[in-house]
């Protein structure tokens, strides 16, 4: 919320290069009317005087919600504030869809859904469409930036579908994201229909952070289990739509010298004899706070230890909150309620048990409570990380005070030496208040003095500089540091390991060998021959090529024996334990034969018609560019007068029974022949192919198997393939490290 704008050099500035745009909701001033005229003030917190200076340093912009209607922007646009290094892209929005896409889905839906607040979770379409559109603004708003080479850093739960979008307008924009609040697990998190798109929204990024381990786990655990993306949970990483995204765990933090020195210049509190002890509650009115709860755990205490009663005084400090969503208004009756049923039953003598605030403190005003207060209670029912805990301990200058602390926030991940509680168990608060009040000053000491340590060294500075060079290390793995042969064989080796077989399907032209012009000269290299020979005598390997040549020219041109062949698209299979003589053969001899005869008597020079036992082929390699596309159409035109389906494959059409089958189901057959119905559990499929026909594999195989596509080009957009390969060199050294059983140890 509210801190003075400073800027200061950030000591992670140098580490780091090129421009910044940073993409959040807010952009860092607030606007207020006065004498008809909108007036514009910062209001940053710690990220924001985090981010300012390594935005200046870098040259930077922040694309955000001005905090004005969109009617009201064009009039004050010239009034924005400015900075010679930093710009601020306003994002303009009307109050319609601030309300749908903030109010709403934000935070009606994802608010409380992430924070495990299930019951209160709106599902409501109307809002996340909104939600989908104003992200997609957002990402339009920071292209501009990404399309220089600038790295984009989206933040927050407002924005998760944004990453995706500005990938969509930039395939190579750098981008990552920050969470601030909880990631849920995957049961909870799937409630949410749109869940899905979500999770792909999100991997948009290279890097996606989170505030603790638990929350990093929770988002790998849903790429797997929501979108069956390949997740390595030691490395954290996500393979997803042919990139690799890193998923890490950054604990946002304060500004830990800025609190330091505000405390300082509070001095300590007097002391008297008769002083109350005071304890600290300060947060905004969140139904997550666990505001409702704290004040039940300072009633219990005063039931169970009477001594308390005249002695202390809790402090609540609400800074009032999202005041038209109803489920907010409910709370804050609720606890004016209890307020003030606990102060009517333990008041006297003038003294009150509960003091109460509802209003905004500037740090100025809020730390020298901070340092004050004897106790701090922060038992929030789920926060993604809560920074008052870490203010307070930063205010703590002469280490006098306590920190009570929810297990359920994200801070307690490294504020261990404070006294953690279970929030919704009043009694264990009351007694941690109990034990916090009477500490002996040595342990008091102690522990606040390990706290602030902590808190001193990972300030918000050095998070801005950790993540950022999370980033940095993130786009020098996208380049590539390994090569494409090593990254595919990383990300087959989790599916691999274990399994007792693995059946690998190679397409030949183009898979096996290069293409060649002619058709009759693409022959096996004697090196690719030994690779297959030695994968046939592997017993947990299974090979089978599959071709759209005809069965007798592929297994003479292989000629390894032991390994199965499929010929003709499908057609014709032979291999140990299986055969497959399709009827489609006898039934479209002629038809097929008799088009191979009209094809030829087209006469186009350089033109080759191959004719195999189901299919004609007609080769257009060779024929002259400029008649090409109409040797091809003649020859579309020619198949289809006798009723065969026509495929395109790399300066071919062919020509086959129209009949329901093709490379997908022949791979299918091979594997229920050989494994039964419930091969997936027995084997692990893998088809190789880089041809148009190949694609109907790829397809059959989705979910159940896995696929790589052999393409110079990467990405390879047009292919459903897992994984990509760039020639059938790196084909054959796959087979090779498949053939030598590497797969099979766990260290690969
Ligand atoms: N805060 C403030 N004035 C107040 C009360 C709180 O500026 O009167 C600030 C506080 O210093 C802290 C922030 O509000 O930086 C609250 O952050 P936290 O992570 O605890 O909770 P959030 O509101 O983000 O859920």
């Amino acid at each position: 919320m509210d801190r003075a704008p400073r800027s200061r050099p950030s000591p992670g500035a140098a580490a780091v290069a090129g421009p910044l745009v940073v993409v959040s909701n807010r952009l860092p001033f607030r606007a207020e009317r006065s004498g008809g005229r909108l007036h514009f003030t910062r209001s940053p917190g710690g990220l924001v005087s985090a981010l300012e200076p390594v935005l200046r340093e870098r040259g930077g912009v922040w694309v955000g919600w001005p905090g004005i209607p969109r009617e009201d922007l064009e009039r004050a646009a010239a009034d924005l504030p400015g900075d010679p290094n930093v710009r601020y892209e306003p994002v303009p929005l009307s109050a319609h869809e601030v309300g749908q896409f903030y109010g709403a889905f934000s935070n009606r839906t994802l608010w409380p859904l992430f924070h495990y607040f299930v019951g209160t979770t709106r599902i409501d379409a109307t809002a996340w469409r909104a939600y989908d559109a104003v992200n997609a603004r957002f990402a339009e708003r920071a292209a501009a930036f990404a399309r220089s080479g600038a790295l984009v850093w989206v933040h927050d739960y407002q924005l998760l579908r944004t990453p995706q979008h500005l990938r969509h307008l930039v395939p190579d924009a750098r981008v990552a994201l920050f969470l601030h609040i909880p990631f849920p697990a995957t049961d909870v998190f799937r409630v949410l229909p749109w869940s899905r798109l979500i999770l792909r929204g999100m991997l948009g990024a290279d890097v996606v952070g989170f505030q603790v381990e638990s929350y990093a786990d929770h988002f790998l655990g849903a790429a797997a289990r929501l979108l069956g993306c390949d997740v390595d949970r030691g490395t954290r990483r996500i393979e997803y739509d042919g990139r690799t995204i890193s998923v890490t765990a950054d604990p946002i933090s304060i500004d830990a010298e800025y609190i330091t020195r505000l405390a300082e210049r509070t001095g300590p509190r007097a002391r008297h004899g008769e002083h109350p002890l005071e304890i600290l509650g300060v947060d905004r009115l969140d139904y997550t706070k666990g505001i409702h709860e704290r004040l039940l755990a300072v009633e219990r205490l005063l039931e169970r230890w009477p001594e308390y009663r005249r002695r202390i005084v809790f402090t609540q400090l609400m800074v009032p909150s999202r005041e038209r969503v109803a489920e907010y208004s409910d709370l804050k009756r609720q606890i004016d309620e209890t307020v003030g049923r606990i102060n009517g039953r333990f008041s006297e003598g003038g003294w009150a048990p509960i003091r109460y605030l509802v209003r905004s403190l500037p740090p100025e005003e809020l730390v020298p409570l901070y340092r004050s207060a004897d106790v701090a209670m922060v038992t929030p029912l789920r926060d993604g990380m809560n920074l008052v805990a870490k203010e307070y301990v930063m205010a703590q200058v002469s280490l006098t005070g306590v920190l009570v602390l929810s297990e359920l926030a994200g801070a307690a991940e490294e504020l261990q030496e404070a006294l953690v509680v279970n929030p919704f168990d009043v009694d264990a608060v009351a007694a941690a208040l109990h034990r916090a009040l009477s500490m002996p000053a040595d342990e008091r000491q102690a522990r606040m003095s390990a706290l602030r340590d902590r808190v001193r060294t990972h300030d918000v500075h050095a998070w801005v500089r950790d993540f950022l060079a999370e980033t940095d290390r993130a786009a020098l793995r996208v380049a590539p540091d390994a090569t494409p042969v090593e990254q595919v064989k990383r990300r087959l080796l989790p599916w691999l390991s274990g399994r007792p077989s693995v059946t690998v399907f190679l397409d030949y032209d183009g898979t096996l060998t290069p293409i060649v012009p002619r058709p009759e000269d693409a022959t096996l290299s004697r090196a690719a021959r030994a690779a297959l020979a030695q994968a046939a005598r592997n017993p947990a390997l299974d090979v089978v090529i599959v071709s759209g040549r005809s069965l007798d020219d592929v297994k003479a041109r292989v000629g390894v024996a032991g390994i199965t062949y499929v010929g003709d698209h499908g057609f014709q299979i032979e291999g140990p334990g299986v055969a497959l003589h399709h009827d489609g053969l006898e039934r479209y001899r002629d038809v097929v034969e008799r088009a191979a005869d009209r094809l030829e008597a087209m006469a186009v020079p350089g033109a080759q018609v191959e004719r195999k036992a189901a299919t004609v082929s007609y080769h257009v390699r060779r024929v002259d560019e400029d008649a090409r596309a109409d040797a091809v159409r003649r020859a579309e035109q020619t198949l289809r007068r006798l009723r065969l389906r026509v495929t395109h494959g790399k300066m071919v059409v062919e020509g086959r029974p129209p009949l329901d089958w093709h490379k997908g189901q022949a791979v299918l057959y091979v594997l229920t022949q050989r494994y039964g119905a419930n091969w997936p559990s027995r084997t692990r499929a893998l088809y190789i192919g880089d041809d148009v026909t190949d694609e109907d594999a790829f397809q059959s195989l989705r979910g159940i198997g896995r696929s790589i596509h052999v393409s110079e080009a990467a990405p390879s957009s047009t292919s459903v393939a897992d994984y990509r390969l760039p020639d059938p060199a790196a084909v054959i050294q796959l087979v090779r490290w498949l053939g030598a059983g590497a797969f099979t140890s766990p260290s690969g």
